[in-house]
């Protein structure tokens, strides 16, 4: 199952990104389900969701058909339940409430979020906060039905979540706490997993270029540490950050320092075969119209097919084409802004500059993106129409 993280930026929000998804040909889709730049946002309108489920129902994507996810919600940058500073733990708590709410009611069944920061503090403090974070939000939202999935990063700053160990400690962890709470232990379980982000696996040092080995060490380290039945999610990006560089950005798939050959074992495993297969990939389209998810969509869909020699690549990366700054990925840039935030002593000071840049950068080319995208459906309705 393959899908792309489609902006909800457009006129049709939420419900744009699942018709988008499905225009490009795509089996599932990630969203943000508010704008993630916002602390508050203004609850979630009834006849928003109504919307969402007429557009999940037109992409026959309801979950009861076959019981996958084809929707993952990513959560905002802004929460960091890492964070030593009680008043920003508090107000992340509460976001990712918020998140777990929305997922809730419009029926997504994973939740990604990037565990958070220790900003400067010990990281052993950071992840204890991390975990009894995530052990209140299961314990307030007893059976609901949306999993926390923890993604892994690529380890800049004091970021955590970088190796599998760490991201199976923090796992662990929450459930204990939760059980604590008064959890039931298997719904704990049930409800906390992975999301494994290739781009960032690599720049945190598991080389999926090393040894031509299709990736299958960091595989096979996944089935020992994390528990493949684990993972619920996969982010599949190339990287344009070397192997252990912990720089955190994405590049199309077989442009990068993976290639193509370094996605084979997570692309050609049974057990993944399921699994939500997210591109974070820089978007745009080519000058012949193509767009760059549908180019990056049939090289993964190659590879898992084990016909990496048919992949003829026509470089999209705008250094190559140059045409197309516009189209970098939003969580790429995102995230290079939160690892410069992560060292400023006080929440608020990072959370300042976070935002600040995020605007001239993410959201900007997103709606640019979005407006394009939703001028040629307009021209296309039209063109039916007429
Ligand atoms: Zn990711």
């Amino acid at each position: 199952m393959f899908g792309s993280h489609l902006s909800i930026g457009g006129q049709q929000g939420m419900s744009g990104a699942v018709r988008e998804a499905v225009r490009l040909g795509l089996d599932c889709v990630q969203v943000f389900t508010k704008n993630q730049q916002q602390w508050k946002a203004p609850p979630l309108a009834p006849a928003a969701a109504a919307m969402w489920n007429e557009a999940i129902g037109e992409a026959g994507w309801t979950a009861s058909t076959d019981g996958s996810q084809r929707v993952v919600s990513h959560a905002s940058y802004l929460a960091n339940m890492g964070s030593p500073d009680a008043e920003l733990w508090e107000k992340s708590v509460g976001l990712m409430r918020e998140e777990v709410e929305r997922c809730e009611t419009l029926k997504i069944g994973l939740l990604v979020f990037h565990p958070g920061s220790s900003t400067g503090s010990p990281r052993e403090e950071g992840a204890e906060r991390i975990a009894r974070g995530a052990a209140r939000l299961l314990n307030e939202t007893r059976d609901y039905r949306t999993v926390l999935c923890l993604e892994n990063v690529a380890g800049a700053g004091s970021t955590l979540g970088r190796t599998f160990e760490e991201l199976a400690g923090l796992r662990s962890r929450i459930l204990e706490l939760a059980v604590e709470l008064g959890v039931d232990a298997r719904e704990a379980e049930g409800r906390v997993g992975f999301c494994l982000d290739t781009c960032h696996m690599h720049a945190a040092g598991y080389d999926l270029a090393s040894g031509n080995d299709g990736g299958m060490s960091a595989l096979t380290q996944v089935r020992a540490v994390l528990g493949i039945q684990n993972v619920r999610c996969l982010h599949l990006n190339d990287s344009k950050g070397v192997a252990g560089s912990r720089l955190d950005r994405h590049e199309h798939i077989g442009e990068g320092t993976i290639g193509l050959k370094g996605f084979e074992a997570f692309l050609r495993d049974e057990v993944l075969s399921g699994v939500p297969k997210i591109m974070e990939t820089p978007k745009g389209e080519t000058k012949g119209g193509e767009a760059f998810d549908s180019i990056n969509v049939s090289r993964l869909r190659a590879i898992a097919r084990g016909e990496i020699a048919s992949v003829a690549i026509v470089a999209l990366s705008e250094k190559k084409d140059g045409g197309s700054t516009k189209a970098r990925s939003l969580e790429e840039k995102t995230e290079r802004v939160s690892t410069k935030g992560g060292k400023g002593g006080k929440g608020g000071k990072g959370g300042k500059g976070l935002k600040s840049e995020k605007d001239e950068t993410g959201e900007k080319s997103a709606k640019g993106l979005k407006k394009k995208v939703v001028k040629k459906v307009a021209k296309k309705v039209l063109k039916k129409r007429g």
